[in-house]
């Protein structure tokens, strides 16, 4: 069983496995740590573990390693990659400041670690509200996700944000017409939006949060039945999680990068150690500011 396998070679190699709620169902099973960005963040800053195998996209497992330099970090598939974060690059992100001199940039995490070294302090969905309100500045660059730019802006009017015309492929997918059509179908059921979907999306839903924030409301309501507007291995860590209540996704709702890292893949990268995440010293440095910045403003 490939699961025996890797519960071996974790303990032989020290190693401890994060997964984002968006992995695939038998990975998050696996996983020491299943949680949003922000989560993990935290859980790679605080572990003990020498090896941290990341089980998501490129920018998660760099950012791993930009908060627990020492250790190992492993990104089990090379190809993992983040549509959005491709969509930004640090020379991007230098215009930007040119042409608003003063405005702090405020960078979704979901971005790479160059781009993270161009930025003043990082956010995840689960606190670019809290993250932007607390920023000492009255306007913000807001790079790379336009659709969460646009929801923070809604939340805090009190500030400028100026966007950057980034957007995740798998929330962008989402219309009003979808969510229309699970509303008939599902008449009594909650819906829940991640920030990244389209703002008329947004406008349909009962609550909008990060996908711990979803968590955390499906758990709470007295209600049984919730639509899930957000990717498709939510939907896994809902059903463990709240047992007796039911969740409908979209159809559709899948991001092929964050499916990528299979049992296979862990086991062949923790016989392996490798592929590891090299990141440049200097670098490190610079984007450990930010994500410091982040880590310390929490939820
Ligand atoms: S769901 Fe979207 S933002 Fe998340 S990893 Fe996939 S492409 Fe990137």
């Amino acid at each position: 069983m490939l699961a025996e396998r890797i519960e071996r070679l974790k303990r032989e190699r020290n190693a401890i496995i994060l997964a984002h709620n968006y992995s695939l169902p038998e990975v998050q099973d696996v996983a020491d740590f299943v949680g949003d960005s922000l989560g993990l963040s935290i859980q790679a800053s605080e572990t003990d573990a020498e090896v941290i195998v990341f089980c998501g996209v490129d920018f998660m497992a760099e950012s791993a390693k930009i908060l627990s330099p020492s250790k190992k970090v492993i990104l089990p598939e090379e190809g993992a990659k983040c549509a959005m974060a491709a969509m930004c690059t640090p020379r991007m992100i230098q215009e930007m400041k040119e042409k608003h001199p003063g405005a702090w940039v405020v960078g979704y995490v979901n971005s790479s670690a160059e781009c993270k070294a161009e930025m003043d302090v990082c956010c995840t969905s689960a606190n670019a509200v809290k993250v932007v309100r607390s920023v000492e500045v009255k306007e913000v660059i807001f790079v790379p996700d336009s659709n969460l730019g646009l929801y923070v802006q809604s939340q805090v009017p009190e500030k400028k944000v100026h966007l950057w015309p980034g957007f995740c492929p798998t929330h962008q997918a989402f219309t009003a017409e979808m969510v229309r059509r699970a509303k008939e179908e599902h008449p009594g059921a909650e819906v829940l939006v991640h920030p990244e979907a389209r703002p008329e999306v947004i406008a349909l839903a009962d609550m909008v949060g990060s996908t711990e924030g979803i968590l955390r409301r499906a758990l709470s309501s007295d209600t049984k039945e919730f639509i899930i507007v957000t990717e498709l291995g939510m939907v896994h860590r809902l059903e463990k999680e709240a047992p007796g209540k039911r969740f409908y996704e979209i159809p559709g709702s899948v991001c092929p990068t964050m499916k990528m890292v299979t049992l296979g893949s862990i086991v062949r990268s923790l016989e392996e150690l490798g592929p590891e995440i090299h990141l440049d010293p200097g670098l490190i440095e610079r984007a450990r500011i930010p994500l410091e910045r982040m880590v310390a403003i929490g939820r």
